[in-house]
C-alpha cells in the first residue's frame, strides 16, 4: 500500500518565494520548517484539515482501484 505521508509537496516560501519540498506528513502534522532560501521559519498550516480529506480521498481511490483490479482478474481467469 502506498503511504502518502512519504510523498513530497513543493510550495513557495511566503517571504522569499523559494520553492521548498516537504513531506505530506509534515503538512499533516503542521510542522515548522526552515526555508532553504531565506532561512526563516515557516509554520505549516492546515486550517481546513485538507490533509485528512486528501488522505481519506486517496484511501477511497485505492480501495476502488483494488476492487477494479480484482474484478479484472476474475474476468481474465474465466
Ligand atoms: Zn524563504
Amino acid at each position: 500500500m502506498i503511504n502518502i505521508d512519504n510523498e513530497t509537496i513543493e510550495f513557495p516560501c511566503p517571504h522569499c518565494g523559494f520553492y521548498n519540498a516537504i513531506f505530506f506528513k509534515q503538512a499533516r502534522l503542521r510542522d515548522v520548517i526552515i526555508c532553504r532560501g531565506c532561512k526563516s521559519n515557516i509554520q505549516l498550516d492546515d486550517q481546513m484539515n485538507e490533509c485528512r480529506k486528501v488522505q481519506r480521498a486517496f484511501r477511497r481511490a485505492m480501495q476502488e482501484l483494488g476492487k477494479t483490479l480484482k474484478n479484472l482478474n476474475i474476468k481474465i481467469n474465466i
